[in-house]
C-alpha cells in the first residue's frame, strides 16, 4: 500500500489547499496521528497513516482525535502549525482529565481516558502511556 501517495490525490481532487481556508487535515494510523492546520504543509513531508479526514471545525477534531484514542491507545498526536485554538482544544481535552474519570459510571466499555497512564507533552506533540485494556467488569 502507499498511502503517502494519497495526499497527492487529495491535492488533485481538492486543487489547491489554499483554497480550503479553515480545514484541518488529519492523518493517523494506529499508532500516531497528526493534524495539519495548514493542509497544505503535508504536501512537503512523507506521511504514512492509514486514514485520512478532513474537517472544518475543531468539534470535527475533538470527535476524531476522541475516537482515535478510544480505538487504538495510540503513541502519539502531533499537531502542526496549530491555531492557539487548536493548541487549547487538544490539551485541554487531552490534560484536564479527571485522576478517577466518572465519566463512563459502570459500563464495562469505558472511554481512553480511564486508561491513560502518563501524557509526555514534547513541543506540539503529546506522548501517551497506557494501562492494560483489560477490564474488571
Ligand atoms: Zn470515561
Amino acid at each position: 500500500m502507499k498511502m503517502s501517495e494519497c495526499i497527492v490525490d487529495c491535492q488533485k481532487l481538492f486543487g489547491n489547499f489554499d483554497r480550503l481556508q479553515g480545514f484541518k487535515l488529519i492523518v493517523y494510523c494506529k499508532q500516531n496521528m497528526k493534524i495539519y492546520e495548514q493542509p497544505r504543509e503535508s504536501y512537503f513531508v512523507r506521511n504514512h497513516f492509514c486514514k485520512l479526514e478532513m474537517t472544518s471545525s475543531l468539534a470535527g477534531v475533538s470527535k476524531i482525535v476522541d475516537n482515535w484514542l478510544r480505538e487504538c491507545h495510540g503513541s502519539t498526536i502531533s499537531l502542526l502549525s496549530p491555531s492557539s485554538e487548536l493548541t487549547k482544544l487538544i490539551h485541554t481535552m487531552i490534560m484536564d482529565r479527571e485522576e478517577s474519570p466518572t465519566c463512563c459510571g459502570f459500563y464495562a466499555n469505558k472511554c481512553w481516558r480511564h486508561y491513560l497512564e502518563d501524557v509526555i507533552i514534547s513541543n506540539t506533540t503529546y506522548g501517551f502511556k497506557w494501562r492494560s485494556r483489560q477490564r474488571n467488569h
